[in-house]
């Protein structure tokens, strides 16, 4: 067995140990007899897995009393309408385009109400973020949103915008769990787990109290309540269980190396190397205002088609796989999620160089 060094933006590389562990668990979870995959979610272990899991993400994130922790399905894009469903009360929001996740859900938010452009970073291909000084932040806004990093584009949001009290909602897909955050400003942070969590076919919402309410637009199904779910625990019907006992797995793995602190170091040393290389190379450059990088997603280009197509093609011949950039912005992309070693991303600069070398 060989593994290979895996760069995809999403399903995306987990860490080796939480992947032994549920290799070593499959056919006899802790004595049961069977896989958490054919147990009931009702069951007591069951229970044991997701609470489990629910404070260990509480404890890395020091998510407060007054927000609940929901495990959903239907990915982020089904998160695109639930949140104006249940928010727009007022039949309005703001939204912050950055990129394509950002358009698609504010292009969805326009079916239930308002949605206002209030920055747009377009003109430029989303290769920034915009100013955030001095939002128009609509005086009735029901709420404010936000993709706080940019997977096909490689930006991240560095401070959060001021909403001016409304608030705060994020896509975290490809942020999550990446550095600490002040959950305490937002109203809701959510993203699909396939990126930094876990097994895509889990969405992690968490939501302060107060905007879980009754008061939802008409016709709203009882699947797409949040009022569903956070009575439920999670548990309203069967959720994605196995999905649900990896992320536990991946939660635990981060306690056990010292927490977001921890990894957020990781993080910055890991992305500093790529960074540090593509300042300084001659062939291949990044395509992001500086100021703006994410330490996720590392978008680069050589500037010739073929050029581009010849590297990821040598690349995954020497096992660093899925460096293809997004089909919208071409060249390539790294992304460097937690679970990426940093070896990783030394020999994926080692075979820049090299590339680089041969080239020029
Ligand atoms: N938001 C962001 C930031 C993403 O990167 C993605 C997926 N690449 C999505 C939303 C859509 O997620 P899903 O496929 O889980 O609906």
């Amino acid at each position: 067995m060989k593994r290979v060094y895996n760069f995809s933006a999403g399903p995306a590389v987990l860490p080796e140990e939480v992947l032994k562990e549920a290799a070593a668990e499959m056919l006899d979870y802790r004595g049961t007899g069977m896989s958490v995959m054919e147990m009931s979610h009702r069951s007591k272990t069951f229970a044991g897995i997701i609470q489990t899991a629910e404070q260990d993400l509480r404890d890395l994130l020091a998510i407060p009393d007054n927000y609940k922790v929901l495990f959903l399905q239907g990915g982020a894009s089904t998160q695109f309408a639930m949140i104006p469903m249940n928010l727009m009360r007022r039949k309005k929001a703001d939204y912050i385009i950055t990129g394509q996740w950002a358009k698609k859900a504010w292009q969805e938010a326009q079916k239930y109400g308002k949605a206002n452009v209030a920055a747009s970073s377009e003109d430029k291909t989303f290769s920034y973020i915009p100013d955030l000084s001095n939002l128009a932040i609509s005086e009735d806004a029901d709420y404010v949103y936000i993709c706080e990093n940019n997977t096909i584009y490689g930006t991240k949001f560095k401070t959060l915008p001021d909403t001016k009290g409304k608030p705060l909602v994020a896509d975290v897909s490809s942020c999550f769990l990446s550095e600490p955050v002040d959950v305490t400003k937002y109203g809701i942070l959510y993203g699909g787990a396939q990126k930094n969590i876990g097994p895509a076919g889990v969405t992690i919402v968490i939501i302060r109290e107060d905007l879980i309410t009754e008061e939802v637009l008409p016709g709203t199904p009882t699947m797409l309540r949040y009022k569903t779910h956070a009575d439920a625990g999670s548990l309203y019907n069967t959720p994605p269980a196995y999905g649900i006992y990896i992320c536990g797995k991946v939660f635990r793995w981060l306690k056990n190396l010292g927490g977001l602190e921890e990894m957020k170091k990781r993080n910055e040393e890991k992305a500093k190397i790529l960074y540090d290389y593509l300042d300084s190379s001659s062939l291949f450059h990044g395509t992001v205002k500086k100021k703006d990088r994410s330490l996720m997603n590392v978008p680069f280009v050589t500037g010739d088609k073929d050029l581009d197509a010849r590297f990821i093609q040598e690349a995954e011949a020497s096992g660093l796989v899925n460096l293809k950039g997004h089909r919208s912005v071409g060249g390539m992309r790294a992304s460097i999620y937690n679970a990426m070693p940093r070896e990783g991303v030394e020999t994926l600069v080692d075979f820049m160089k090299k590339y680089e070398k041969e080239i020029l």
